[in-house]
């Protein structure tokens, strides 16, 4: 298969809708992103890396930090995370406070904000260090270490993450959270910070691709842990367009509102694209269009 081309196409079937959308501005620091920069790649199973357009600059991974934030916190024995986290998709906005109350602090799953406070919460408890694990886990697995927060844009983060501390707050209330609150919240905003390209992310989700297994072939998560994962991230990784990307795009993925998306084809490889102009609900509508033709014209499908 001529991946090259196949991405190559996939950008030009983007190309009408770039610079639709608009960069996330309640995060200040990232306002000044181009919405019509793009880029995509995509890294096979064993390690084969391909990419198109802007595939090497980096950007705020944002959200995609949750889906490595919570293998990790499952591969350090984080048994008990599943309750203190649902997996039922939100179908709410992802920085929402309105299910919490009635569902007793407990968050409807791990990829919403809420959620991935308590697995960052997690994380901090079994590693000592949630945001340099994300951090020493990327690098490891894309080869790069240059890959680090950028400190410009937590403290954006942290000087307007109002909803992020009523939600740690509150599920602190209820008893679930187990760290500090703002220490977590130092931590969640340091790993939703990093910088890292289409590339690298594509390298480091890979290991869902080969259900479980590191770059290295260590051993992360075990088959089973690794198709859960994927699973929810089907059901729960685009926030409350979850349903519109399965319908779309047909494979587990997880956004973040930097422009990233980063998609899993398990037993294929991972694929990021990557395009800051956002839709209403906070995914890329670049990244969408591209990862809508490629899954369209190559066998790189679940479905
Ligand atoms: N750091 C962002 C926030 O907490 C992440 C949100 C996202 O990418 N959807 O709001």
């Amino acid at each position: 298969m001529d991946y090259g081309e196949l991405l190559s196409e996939a950008m030009e079937a983007a190309r009408p809708v770039l610079g639709r959308g608009a960069p996330a501005d309640y995060i200040p620091a990232l306002a000044c992103a181009d919405p019509a920069d793009f880029g995509m790649a995509l890294a096979t199973v064993d390690g084969e890396v391909h990419g198109v357009g802007e595939w090497r600059k980096a950007f705020s991974i944002q959200s995609v930090s949750k889906l490595f934030a919570l293998a990790l916190a499952l591969s350090h024995g984080g048994t008990t995370l599943w309750q203190r986290v649902g997996r039922e998709p939100s179908g709410n906005p992802f920085n929402s406070l309105i299910q919490l109350e009635s569902e007793h602090g407990i968050p409807r799953n791990p990829f919403i904000n809420a959620g991935a406070l308590v697995v960052t919460d997690a994380l901090l408890s079994l590693t000592g260090d949630a945001r340099g694990a994300v951090v020493d886990f990327l690098r490891a697995e894309s080869g790069n270490m240059s890959i680090d927060t950028d400190h410009a844009i937590a403290a954006s983060e942290a000087g307007h993450g109002h909803r992020n501390a009523a939600l740690a707050h509150f599920m602190a209330s209820f008893g679930n959270l187990h760290n500090e609150v703002e220490e977590v919240l130092e931590h969640y905003f340091a790993q939703c910070s990093i910088s890292a390209d289409c590339r690298d992310l594509a390298l480091a989700g890979s290991f869902l691709a080969r259900h479980g297994l590191r770059a290295d072939g260590s051993r992360l998560l075990g088959r089973g842990d690794a198709k859960r994962i994927n699973a929810v991230l089907l059901t729960c990784g685009t926030y409350d367009a979850a349903g519109e990307f399965a319908y779309r795009v047909g494979l587990p993925g997880k956004s973040g509102v930097g422009g990233g998306i980063l998609a899993i084809v398990p037993g294929r490889g991972a694929i990021c694209a990557w395009s800051p102009g956002l839709d209403a609900v906070g995914n890329s509508v670049g990244a969408m269009a591209a990862l809508e033709d490629f899954t369209s014209r190559s066998d790189w499908s679940v479905f």
